[in-house]
């Protein structure tokens, strides 16, 4: 089914693409501070009355904000210092309604490439057509469940750049545990891909949202589905390290975005009688950067 990114107020989820505008709403809303964590000005565009329309209709609301402000923010952190280190390509799967190659302070010379479904990459285009990347800006097409096309595009991309930084920010928890395990298979076997940022859920974490905040699209086609048993060791079986592992639950409080009831929160996930800190650690998210063994 085509993702309708049209201007009208309709609050579904019908494709996972319609979660890339949903996201866009809360950067648009963390740009408008005047303490601003970052300042995307195409989010608001991108976002448009659909997105709006979406994320009210999403139960928990304008409080859902601070997990992808957060993640938006320690993403910009983490992609910058991988650049620094060496990296001379981003290939950023999923990459939605994503700006960083117009908003992040970046080298001319970086290659930035983005792939996700290909009518929110023609949306996207169409709404950025008066602004100007950074870098390097290509944009792929492709549905990423589909083997021997991405494959393809991966060896391509290995054969012309030298250091490869992955990010599939909001992709893996829509994905099956299986297509999740295939796709980190065929991450390791380009040897230029040598970082890659993730973001996951704790299985716990997981549960617990298609229960509760987000029942009314886990109900519908698009479902939250994936999140890696063990952890960082799901993809260490496939030679992947997690070099940095930063938990959403510190990392808000260290930016400032803390969920709003984020101390009740603690409260209601401790075991009883237990210290608190690994019971909440366990309805936790983390931001993993992956390097290769
Ligand atoms: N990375 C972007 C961000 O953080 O703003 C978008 C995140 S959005 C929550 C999830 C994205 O995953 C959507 O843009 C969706 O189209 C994309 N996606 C999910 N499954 C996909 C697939 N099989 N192939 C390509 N893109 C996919």
């Amino acid at each position: 089914m085509p993702v309708r990114t049209q201007d009208t107020p309709d609050p579904d989820i019908s494709h996972v693409s319609d979660t890339a505008l949903w996201v866009a709403v809360y950067r648009a809303m963390e740009s408008r501070r005047d303490d601003a964590l970052f300042r995307d000005p195409y989010a608001e565009r991108l976002a448009g009355a659909r997105g709006e329309a979406i994320a009210k209709s999403q139960e928990q609301g304008a409080s859902g904000a601070w997990s992808v402000i957060t993640r938006t923010a320690v993403l910009d952190e983490m992609i910058l210092r991988a650049i620094r280190e060496g990296a001379d390509t981003v290939l950023n799967l999923a990459a939605g309604l994503d700006t960083r190659p117009y908003r992040l302070p970046l080298p001319q010379a970086l290659r930035w490439i983005e792939v996700d479904f290909p009518d929110i990459l023609a949306y996207k285009a169409d709404k950025l057509a008066d602004a100007q990347p950074r870098c390097a800006l290509e944009r792929v097409p492709l549905d990423l469940t589909r083997r021997d096309d991405r494959r393809s595009l991966f060896d391509r991309v290995d054969r012309e750049s030298g250091a490869v930084l992955v990010i599939t920010e909001g992709l893996l928890v829509y994905l099956s545990q299986d297509e999740a395990a295939a796709l980190t298979e065929d991450l390791s076997a380009p040897p230029h891909f040598c970082r890659w940022i993730a973001d996951v859920l704790t299985p716990e974490l997981l549960d617990w949202l298609r229960r509760t905040a987000f029942k009314s699209f886990a109900s519908g086609e698009v479902q939250m589905r994936f999140a890696p048993p063990g952890g960082a060791a799901f993809f260490e079986r496939y030679g992947w390290r997690a070099g940095t592992v930063r938990r959403v639950s510190e990392e808000s409080r260290r930016v400032g975005r803390e969920m709003p009831n984020a101390e009740a929160f603690r409260l209601l996930t401790a075991a009883p009688g237990g210290e608190g800190r690994e019971p909440y650690a366990r309805f936790d998210a983390c931001f993993l950067g992956l390097e290769r063994a």
